[in-house]
């Protein structure tokens, strides 16, 4: 998955670039710029990847998840559902607006249940939020009819899945609202940097206005522009965005190598009856960061991870048992441990997890085990690899 395997001269010259006029800020100095606008560059170049009417920018994936839910009204005490599988930004980024994380199962594709979900909903319900995790994505059709019929939101956090298509859609651009993280082990990295994607004008204006402390970004001079609501700053640089334009540009070569080290993984895996993938969703295809499959059983999982690792494979994660991707282990969640006192409506609100029932999760995520497909390994290598891994998985078994 990490662009940083494949990093070089064309991010050098994008920097290179900003570093020339010395402008590392994306509003305003349009004298100095010398004609470099690298964040309106990487903005323009993924509304047209990703089949989107809007771009907007911002320093983070995290980030990108808060301007994205706070650009569509989210606040305090609305509930957005989630599922028990992510990265703890998903939560993050619902409590700094004063939301309530609604964790629901997963089910076989490692993404929200569709009928889980479906239970979740109450009154106080506003955005579902599926998570495509390891590189391929959750039912969209199915959670897609189930906000129609309630009259909600859809949110993709397509962090991971970036360049995964949907009935031929580019996964963020299904749901109102898709976000994008570049962070340094993404499959295109900024260093830091994060995008929102959306058709809908009112949520693309709220969101670059809300990130960059409610500036209403009319007009040439920033200190006379007017700020008709609240916001915060969640700017990128053009120094990263100068490394995200690069990287964009080869989003499609890095897939393309994703996809046959993945391929040639899963063929050979696909030899052993006890191995079974992840299901993807009719109509999707991955990114294929990530290679995704399913052991008879925990212990089985366990040991077959432990044999991974002894074999020299590495890169294979047994997320039951992590730290930050499996909501076992978020007692900080759960236990409300934060630094200052968390608004009333979540401390009245958040269900206690310690109580809540996820053993549909627990049943395919004690299973699973995920490989990373890396870009730098050459063909002769994800051969030898996938070699290594047959003979590991079968001495368990
Ligand atoms: C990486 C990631 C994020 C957060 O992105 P950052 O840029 O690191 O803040 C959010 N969701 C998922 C699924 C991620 O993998």
């Amino acid at each position: 998955m990490p662009g940083f395997e494949l990093f070089g001269d064309k991010e050098r010259k994008e920097v290179q670039d900003v570093m020339d006029s010395g402008v590392l800020m994306r509003y305003g100095f349009d004298a100095m710029r010398n004609g470099h606008w690298k964040t309106k560059e990487l903005e323009t170049g993924l509304s047209e990847r990703m089949q989107s009417k809007y771009t907007h920018a911002v320093s983070s994936g995290t980030a990108a998840l808060t301007v994205a839910l706070a650009s569509a009204g989210v606040g305090a005490g609305d509930e957005v559902i989630m599922p028990t599988f992510t990265f703890v930004a998903s939560f993050e980024s619902i409590l700094a607006l004063g939301a309530i994380p609604i964790l629901v199962d997963i089910d076989d594709t490692l993404t929200l249940n569709p009928k889980a979900v479906e239970k979740a909903i109450t009154s106080k319900t506003k955005v579902v939020m599926p998570v495509h995790m390891c590189g391929s994505m959750a039912d969209l059709d199915a959670l897609k009819s189930i906000c129609d019929k309630h009259g909600l939101l859809l949110l993709e956090d397509a962090c991971q899945a970036i360049g995964g298509t949907y009935n031929g859609k580019p996964l963020g651009s299904i749901g109102d609202l898709g976000c994008f993280s570049f962070d340094y082990v993404k499959t295109i990295t900024c260093g830091e940097g994060g995008a929102i994607i959306t058709d809908n004008k009112e949520y693309y204006e709220n969101a670059h206005m809300y990130s960059d402390h409610g500036h209403d970004h009319i007009g040439n001079n920033r200190g006379a522009e007017a700020h008709p609501f609240l916001g915060y700053n969640f700017r990128i640089s053009e120094m990263n965005a100068a490394v995200g334009v690069a990287q964009l540009a080869r989003l499609d070569e890095f897939l393309t190598i994703q996809k046959r080290n993945y391929s040639i993984l899963r063929e050979a895996l696909s030899s052993i009856p006890e191995v079974v993938f992840r299901t993807v969703p009719d109509g999707g295809e991955e990114n294929y960061s990530f290679l995704n499959f399913f052991l008879p059983n925990e212990d089985i999982a366990q040991k077959v991870h432990h044999a991974l690792s002894g074999a020299g494979v590495d890169g294979c994660f047994y997320w039951y048992n992590n730290n930050w991707h499996y909501y076992k282990k978020w007692e900080h969640l759960t236990q409300m441990k934060s630094l200052g006192k968390l608004p009333k409506d979540v401390i009245e609100s958040l269900p206690d997890y310690s109580k809540v029932d996820f053993s549909e999760s627990d049943q395919w995520m004690s299973r699973n085990i995920s490989c990373l497909i890396k870009l730098g390994w050459s063909e002769e290598e994800v051969t030898e690899r996938a070699a290594k891994m047959v003979e590991a998985i079968k001495t368990v078994l």
